[in-house]
């Protein structure tokens, strides 16, 4: 069975959110099986962003990763690296689908970061990494 890594950002965490948005994964058929309460530090946070060092919302988005604690979840499931993709939705809040945690939940006003809530894994390769950055 396929895992992936979801984060619940600090903004979910901070907005009460985080039962909502596991009631998401686990509604669709997904299972948790690991789950962690994280502070992240800025070298974690460096090598999960590290594809982004440089462009123009890296740092906002490390010091938002920062603000607060976040929500670190393993989740299993057939194809469930694009089916969360799916469930979070578009990047950008505002352009994602209602239905979707981003469409119905996220929000960008007025922010330097998006601050939409999760993160999901791209790909096999990338939750691999991810899942042994956040869970050793
Ligand atoms: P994630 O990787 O967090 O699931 P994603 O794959 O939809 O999100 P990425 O392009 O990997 O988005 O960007 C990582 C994060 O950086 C986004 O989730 C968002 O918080 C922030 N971000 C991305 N692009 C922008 C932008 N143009 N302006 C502000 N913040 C951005």
């Amino acid at each position: 069975v396929e895992e992936t890594l979801v984060l619940i950002k600090p903004d979910g965490v901070a907005r009460s959110l985080t039962g909502e948005i596991l009631r998401r994964i686990e509604a669709k058929g997904y299972s948790l099986v690991d789950i962690r309460l994280v502070q992240a530090d800025r070298d974690l946070l460096a090598a999960h962003y590290a594809e982004h060092e440089g462009k123009p919302f890296y740092e906002p988005l490390v010091e938002f990763m920062m603000s607060g604690p976040v929500v670190a979840i393993r989740v299993a499931g057939d194809r469930v690296i694009e089916g969360f993709r799916s469930l979070a939705g578009a990047t950008d809040p505002t352009s994602a689908a209602p239905g979707t945690v981003r469409g119905d939940l996220g929000r960008d006003w007025g922010l330097a970061v998006q601050q939409n809530l999760v993160h999901g894994s791209d790909s096999p390769e990338s939750a691999a990494r991810e899942l042994a950055l956040w869970f050793g």
